[in-house]
């Protein structure tokens, strides 16, 4: 009977302690600012020398550029794509960005789908993929629990 009594006193502890869970999706973990999410994309940074591309793993970038009207000497991208369905967020693609072009940010979610389609991103979404990340200079640093996509 004390053993008894004893167990459902470690069962009652649990009620008094801080919940360690939260409703996702109505609720978001604030992700650490070296958190390694979805990539952003800043097209007029990038200097089109195809770094990113030869350092994937899994070979899921590919990039086409073009001459610069302002300068035929120079490159400007014209498109560029991750395909989701293999990134491993390893990180190497923005380690070796000489410029800073494609970076990572503290984005988790949104990449589920039931259509493998939807995981290949091209330029223009990865370049609107800013919000709550943490390459944004321009916006305030978001409150725990904010980061997220909203779109
Ligand atoms: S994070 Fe890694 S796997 Fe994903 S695109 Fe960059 S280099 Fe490729
Ligand atoms: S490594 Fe950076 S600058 Fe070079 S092609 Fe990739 S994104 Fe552009």
């Amino acid at each position: 009977m004390f053993r008894l009594l004893k167990g459902f006193g470690v069962t009652l502890n649990y009620f008094r302690q801080k919940k360690v869970t939260i409703q996702y999706p109505e609720e978001r973990v604030a992700m650490p600012p070296r958190y390694r999410g979805i990539h952003r994309f800043f097209p007029d940074k990038c200097i089109v020398c195809n770094l990113c591309v030869q350092v994937c793993p899994t070979d899921v970038i590919t990039l086409t550029g073009k001459k610069s009207e302002e300068n035929p000497k120079k490159k400007v991208i014209e498109t560029y794509n991750i395909d989701f369905q293999g990134c491993i967020l390893c990180d190497f693609c923005t380690e070796v960005c000489p410029t800073d072009a494609i970076v990572m940010t503290a984005r988790y979610n949104n990449l589920s789908s039931f259509n493998r389609a939807e995981h290949f991103k091209d330029i223009k979404w990865l370049s609107d993929n800013h919000i709550y990340g943490n390459y944004e200079e321009s916006d305030p640093a978001p409150e725990a629990g904010e980061r997220g996509e909203v779109k």
